[in-house]
């Protein structure tokens, strides 16, 4: 984000945002410090908001003090800013055959969980990564020991953490691309670890699910809590998508502007099997102003029943 654009340099919000029964936020900058984006978040009118604890694309993580962890859990206490979850850096993969970059990922992901639990983080999300050179069921056990590996002696419980494991775009490869295979990781990592699911609407459209037609959503919500659990999906990725149903293309869009359209984000948000989740965007910022947008778009598809 352009420093003359960041919301923290314009003046401070006249009216508070609009409150309404459901979670609905955005992936928030931590530009200047991590705490910075719960003022942000608040100024872009979210009452949940994701972020990266560190530079999601490099190995080197961010130096996090016990000042900085405080202010994020005042400022979100002042603004009834929750849950909060943070989005595990991207270059981690859990699964990869190669040894070296294996240990590199665990590594990297317990850094990622002892800042989750230094910032009182309720939500961590985990991409289940690529099993490139294997065979998938392999990747998926394979991920599920790094976790367990990873997490040795870090108290999850105590801390009020839980590993969200997020479904993805179903590129080749990658794992994650049906709600089985998530289920599958569920499965496997219980009992192991507080563990629970995010689902990405973007992912899957691109995967090869149908829900932009009433029918359609209707039975993939089915098949979801078939495997997932309706209940077992705490955070909602709310995205339209650039790209067609079942390209594995990965492409974010704005609320309403892609394949998917605002209806598809108006039955998600009404429905009352999911009210427990939070709904958080990753869309694009193309202008100054995006961001606010599409949270506010989000905000208006909740109707008022469901709106305080
Ligand atoms: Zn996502
Ligand atoms: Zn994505």
């Amino acid at each position: 984000m352009a420093r003359e654009q960041d919301i923290l340099r314009l003046p401070p919000p006249k009216r508070l945002p609009r409150l309404t029964s459901r979670r609905i936020g955005i992936h928030t900058s931590i530009a200047g410090g991590v705490e910075n984006a719960a003022e942000r978040a608040y100024r872009l009118g979210c009452n949940t908001f994701q972020i990266f604890s560190t530079s999601p694309r490099q190995w080197q993580p961010y130096e996090l003090s016990r000042n900085q962890c405080a202010q994020m859990s005042r400022l979100r206490e002042r603004y009834d800013l929750k849950p909060l979850a943070i989005h595990v850096n991207y270059l981690i993969n859990l699964a990869s055959t190669t040894p070296l970059f294996l240990d590199k990922s665990i590594e990297a992901f317990r850094g990622e969980v002892e800042r989750a639990l230094g910032l009182c983080a309720d939500y961590l999300v985990l991409h289940p990564g690529s099993f490139r050179g294997t065979s998938r069921e392999q990747g998926l056990a394979r991920v599920a020991a790094s976790i367990t590996l990873a997490t040795r002696e870090l108290d999850l419980v105590k801390g009020k953490l839980t590993v969200l494991i997020e479904n993805t775009a179903g590129a080749e490869y990658s794992l994650g691309g049906t709600f089985e295979q998530v289920a599958e990781l569920l499965d496997r990592l219980c009992g192991i670890v507080p563990v629970a699911a995010c689902i990405d609407t973007c992912h899957v459209h691109v995967a090869g699910y149908d829900i932009v037609s009433a029918e359609g959503m209707r039975l993939t919500l089915a098949h979801l809590d078939a495997t997932v659990a309706l209940k077992q999906v705490r955070v909602w990725h709310c995205n339209d998508a650039k790209a067609e149903r079942g390209s594995n293309l990965d492409r974010h869009e704005h609320i309403g502007k892609g394949k998917l359209g605002r209806e598809v984000f108006r039955r998600l948000l009404n429905d009352t099997r999911l009210a427990h989740a939070a709904f958080i965007a990753e869309t694009p910022i193309d202008r100054p102003g995006d961001d606010r947008r599409n949270v506010e778009a989000l905000k208006k598809l909740v109707s008022c029943k469901n709106s305080r």
